[in-house]
């Protein structure tokens, strides 16, 4: 475990100036239009699980180009089962790993920071559904559609192309900084878990998911699961002698539904959560069953996740959950004619975080927040993501103040996603002006310098 540095330490950094801070914004505007054509780059990979290595060699492509140090980082399966940030895995990941990029000053003087995006996105659905192809990224107004757009390609780009404004303002960070471009987010949190396991960390980290320009102040500890259930086949002619293992499965949903309701109903004890409308969030996000129309089915098997409070102890849920499952199919009338419901984690299993108030560095972002966002912007507000997020990895396992920060999108996981191209800039803004602050910048020895004009040779 590492603990963020106490603040005294940093007294030697000065703030940014208002040159400066001018100079960085302009320059995010003058490479907006590059980051966009990059951002489209990265929604034509078809990133899905498994299926990450074309976007990864792109990013680390654009890493090397810029002159980071990269490598490419397997998740070592050795470790999973051993270090507690990791969750079960139930693939290979022979054929995903992390890219991580490195920029060590040869002056520190400064906070470390990471800056952290996953590439790995959900499915499309019915690809027909969508208004524009989903993986042929499409301008349209003030948006741009795609897949992964706002989940979290667009932040990725704004970690990027942040860096960049401040070394096209002149400037070098006085601090060492990482980006984490990590795998697995959606499923199982393992690409920030090898991250975090194999000693990348920093002072800080922040993670530009698609959060609306608000700062997530907690979110959920999650656990994701697989139920099988096992039924007695039969031929219609004999019905009675059969039992439907999807409708015992249905059943072991609606019990399921009581569980998320008796989780919910925890929430007005537990800091940050007395109004979130749904913290548990119960979602079944997958069913499978039966082997023929006219059939009774032999077998069906169901995935979904549930949520729970920051502090928990995930194994105690799990614990918890099973133990319910266990009574629910015992007293169910339908249920109880099955053999014992088995459950496995297929995913995620993984304890919520919280962002206490207070930290400098929250302090930091709130003013390059309100700095970009300047002359009409509004302070930055906070709120509760009732779902997983890496940030939870690097805040329970290494104590890093973890600010989970990034651009408006909207249909995320569904149809027509899209990202704000305005909240996209600004938020590339913010993150380049809290990166200058938080570590610190010099005049740099030999970048482009860059105004509001243009590049300057
Ligand atoms: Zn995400």
């Amino acid at each position: 475990m590492t603990t963020a540095a106490p603040k005294t330490e940093f007294s030697s950094i000065r703030p940014l100036s208002e040159a400066d801070r001018d100079r960085i914004l302009a320059a995010v505007d003058t490479a907006f239009e590059t980051q966009l054509d990059f951002l489209s780059d990265l929604i034509r990979c078809v990133s899905l699980r498994g299926q990450e290595a074309e976007v990864q060699e792109l990013v680390e492509r654009a890493l090397l180009e810029r002159g980071y140090q990269v490598d490419r980082q397997s998740i070592d399966p050795a470790l999973i089962g051993q270090h507690p940030a990791f969750s079960p895995a139930t693939v290979s990941y022979d054929k995903s790993w992390n890219v991580i990029g490195v920029h060590n000053p040869p002056m520190i003087d400064g906070r470390s920071l990471i800056l952290n995006a996953h590439v790995d996105i959900v499915p499309t659905g019915d690809p027909e559904r969508w208004q524009y192809p989903p993986f042929e990224p499409t301008r349209h107004g003030e948006w741009l559609y795609g897949r992964g757009s706002g989940d979290m390609k667009a932040g990725l780009s704004a970690a990027i192309f942040a860096l960049d404004a401040i070394r096209a303002a002149g400037l070098e960070l006085t601090a060492p900084v990482q980006i984490h471009s990590v795998v697995e987010e959606e499923i199982t949190g393992n690409g920030a878990a090898m991250a975090v396991a194999s000693g990348k960390i920093a002072d800080a980290v922040l993670i530009p998911e698609p959060t609306d320009e608000k700062l997530v102040r907690a979110n959920s500890g999650v656990i994701k699961f697989a139920i099988t259930v096992q039924g007695t086949p039969a031929h219609p002619r004999e019905v009675s002698g059969g039992v439907s293992a999807l409708e015992a499965a249905m059943r072991l949903i609606d019990h399921l539904r009581k569980l998320e309701a008796r989780w919910n109903e925890e929430r007005p004890t537990r800091p940050f959560f007395d109004e979130v409308d749904n913290p548990a969030a119960l979602t079944i996000g997958t069913i499978n069953g039966g082997e023929w129309i006219a059939s009774v089915p032999s077998c069906c098997r169901f995935e979904g996740r549930i949520g729970f409070y920051p502090g928990d102890d995930p194994q105690e849920r799990v614990k918890e959950f099973g133990a319910f499952v266990a009574v629910v199919a015992a007293d169910d009338p339908l249920v109880q004619r099955c053999p014992g419901p088995v459950v496995e984690w297929v995913g995620v299993v993984h304890a919520g975080y919280t962002l206490d108030p207070g930290s400098e560095a929250e302090a930091v972002l709130a003013e390059a927040h309100a700095a970009a966002n300047a002359p009409d912007g509004s302070p930055i507000q906070t709120y509760v993501m009732a779902c997983y997020l890496d940030a939870a990895v690097y805040s329970v396992h290494a104590s890093i103040p973890s600010l989970v920060y990034g651009p408006i999108a909207e249909n995320i996981h569904a149809i027509d996603e899209r990202v704000s191209l305005p909240s996209l800039r600004r938020v590339t803004k913010a993150i380049a002006l809290f990166a200058a602050s938080w570590c610190g910048v010099r005049p740099a020895e030999s970048a482009p310098r860059i105004s509001a004009a243009g590049l300057e040779s």
